[in-house]
């Protein structure tokens, strides 16, 4: 089947979809729609890795989330590094820095999101990036580091700061946030978004579009996402599904199934 669009966040190996996994995967492939799991956890990187190695429609990230830091270990970028060296596992997702919650403390999430950065940067693999209330210190280990490879997920931050990631080479990504009906700013974001640097994602099982606000979400509302854009940039929704999924297939390196 052909794809129409690529979830570029997607969290299919979550435990919300446990009772009917499959099912959501059916409604996905049946509207010609993919998805990239990123892990946020040991455990969750592992089960993305499995659960698209049978699936040729699905990528996996590996890495561990801001949420999770205070867990690293010093074997652990050894373990992303085996996982990356396997089919259709395409970068080192997601981390980054969380300072709404601050699960874990901010100069532990800042030294683990550095390794995993310059451990992509190594490896030459994209990353993608969860950036809550942390513009400053993002940007600053972002050109500390300098990987040019990466996107901003579920991005909710100031068009000042989407200019500098721009000018890094980076990608800004869409959920159904930019649907929301406060958030005018990041529509305006999504207006002046270059048409080849921006990706579409759903961040399942958590922030559906409206008017599925507060459900649980899934891969195929991601057309929802590209409709608010589309009508942001004054083109149709098509458009907006092919551009961010030549976006997605160009920063990920993925090789579509052939048929
Ligand atoms: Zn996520």
């Amino acid at each position: 089947m052909t794809l129409v669009a690529i979830d570029s966040h997607g969290h299919l190996q979550d435990a919300a979809f446990d009772a009917d996994r499959e099912a959501v995967w059916d409604r996905a492939v049946q509207a010609g729609v993919g998805v990239i799991v990123p892990g946020y956890t040991l455990p969750t990187s592992e089960a993305a890795v499995a659960w698209v190695r049978p699936r040729p429609q699905a990528w996996a990230l590996v890495g561990l989330h801001p949420h999770d830091a205070r867990d690293w270990q010093p074997g652990f970028a050894d373990r992303l590094t085996a996982w990356l060296s396997q089919e259709r596992v395409v970068g080192i997702g997601e981390i980054g820095l969380d300072y709404h919650y601050n699960h874990s403390a901010p100069e532990v999430q800042r030294a683990v999101f550095f390794e995993q950065l310059q451990l992509a940067r190594r490896l030459n693999v994209p990353v993608s990036v969860h950036m809550r209330e942390a513009e400053e210190d993002t940007w600053r280990i972002l050109r500390e580091v300098g990987h040019p490879r990466g996107v901003i997920h579920s991005f909710t931050g100031s068009w000042a700061f989407a200019e500098r990631v721009l000018d890094l080479g980076w990608y800004l990504s869409f959920s159904g946030i930019v649907s929301f009906k406060n958030a005018q700013d990041l529509r305006q974001v999504a207006a002046k978004v270059p048409r080849d640097r921006f990706l579409i994602e759903t961040d399942s099982p958590y922030l559906s579009p409206v008017p599925w606000r507060g459900q649980r979400n899934e891969p195929v509302r991601v057309i929802r996402v590209a409709e608010v854009i589309a009508a942001q940039k004054n083109c149709r929704t098509e458009e907006v599904l092919a551009l961010a999924m030549s976006n997605t297939i160009t920063l990920f390196s993925l090789n579509l199934p052939s048929n």
